[in-house]
């Protein structure tokens, strides 16, 4: 079994953290967060340390265009003495990131206070880093506990909890994607895992309406559900059980605002939109008789390899050589004996397909709980364009190594 790190969620999650540090005979410490999650908790956290007569080093990040790249690693780092520290982070996605990068290279532990219910990375030991402009997963360390104090989550701002809750039901499409790639592909999978963020995302569905009220015990769940996506990623050391077609094609916006250097796209955001997308796709697969299917795949046409890579390089100039070295599945399907298998395949498992499938909840429902929250559920309120829809559609899915539903809506000709 894996070994998780303790996690704490409740009201007293100050007073939890002293006795962890007590017992761990911590003594030192480097405080970091940024100037709105200092107000809100990291305040507390820091004056409860100096109490105790502890050494406390602090840098407070300005929250104006903070991103976990050079430049605020390079702040942090700073700041830093070069002492053995525990360091501490008080934030969201961002501060912990930054936090778990500076510690690993300080060799240092870290503990996260989440601020928010925003994300499922707090888990994680990766973190989404941009370095010289180019944005990659490096390789870090997870925190050693998680305090998470339960008031300062329900108080957190009403769009990072909807932008949470968008990415915790794409569990619902993106596990149902890791099995179509198990089922179709071979790719390796885990029943367990598999379970276990399907759970997720039915536990964060089956609180809406308290999380729409800001409920302590539905954030509580809310927030555990966050905690099992990051240990599905974690266990299975590759984000397939958590992220799918949509997140693929969320991905894509995520990039096309890089490269136009916009702000203010927020994961969960465009997560929940793709979710909704996906979900729509869904719903026609499971609409289909296995004579349909077998009739949709009779007539799959795959353009082949140079016209595929052609297009790759010629829409998405700046990760073309990345994409098209990763040998992505729907450029392997160009070669007809590879179609035809897979073809054979999706017909001789259709029953499990469906099975799967019948995991993921309608679209109408996926729109009603994203729209109760106040979180976006069209492309446009997310400031992407049509055009754009198209091309994260259309090239999302030479992303990952996953069949997802977004390849067989291309087999099918939708
Ligand atoms: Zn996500």
């Amino acid at each position: 079994m894996n070994d998780h790190m303790s996690i704490y969620v409740g009201d007293q999650a100050i007073e939890e953290f002293i006795q962890f540090c007590k017992q761990g005979n911590f003594s030192h410490f480097f405080l970091i967060a940024d100037q709105n999650t200092y107000n809100a908790l990291g305040k507390r956290v820091f004056q409860s340390l100096q109490e105790q007569g502890w050494d406390v080093l602090t840098q407070i990040l300005n929250p104006e265009h903070l991103h976990t790249d050079d430049f605020s690693i390079t702040r942090v780092l700073a700041t830093y003495d070069a002492e053995p520290r525990l360091f501490v982070a008080v934030g969201s996605g961002t501060i912990t990131d930054i936090t778990r990068f500076t510690s690993h290279r300080s060799r240092n532990p870290f503990v996260s206070f989440p601020s928010a219910a925003s994300v499922d990375a707090y888990t994680s030991k990766n973190a989404p880093t941009t370095v010289g402009g180019l944005k990659g997963s490096i390789y870090c360390q997870a925190p050693i506990a998680i305090f998470t104090d339960l008031p300062t989550i329900c108080e957190s701002p009403k769009f990072l909890t909807a932008s949470g809750f968008g990415d915790s039901i794409s569990k619902f499409t993106s596990s149902s994607d890791w099995k179509f790639t198990q089922l179709i592909w071979g790719s390796a999978f885990d029943e367990g895992i598999y379970r276990n963020a399907l759970h997720a995302a039915k536990q964060s569905a089956s609180v809406v309406a308290g999380i729409q009220r800001a409920d302590p015990q539905s954030m509580a769940k809310l927030m555990d559900s966050q905690f099992e996506s990051g240990f599905c990623m974690a266990d299975f050391a590759n984000s397939a059980p958590a992220s799918g077609g949509e997140h693929h094609i969320a991905h894509m916006w995520e990039m096309m605002f890089h490269w136009d250097k916009r702000e203010g796209l927020f994961h969960g955001h465009a997560v929940g939109v793709a979710t909704l997308i996906e979900a729509e796709w869904y719903e026609r697969l499971r609409a289909l008789s296995k004579d349909e299917a077998a009739a949709l795949l009779g007539q799959a046409v795959v353009p082949d390899k140079d016209f595929q890579e052609q297009q790759i390089r010629q829409t998405l100039p700046l990760i073309a050589d990345e994409l098209i070295k990763s040998h992505p599945i729907y450029i392997q399907l160009a070669d007809p004996k590879v179609l035809n298998t897979c073809k054979q395949r999706m017909l001789d498992s259709w029953e499990e397909i469906q099975t799967a499938a019948s995991n993921v909840p309608s679209a109408q429902q996926v729109y009603d709980w994203l729209k109760l929250l106040g979180a976006p559920t069209t492309p446009s309120e997310l400031g992407i364009t049509p055009c754009q829809v198209e091309t994260a559609k259309e090239f999302g899915l030479y992303l990952r190594e996953r069949f997802s539903m977004n390849i067989i809506r291309k087999l099918f000709g939708w």
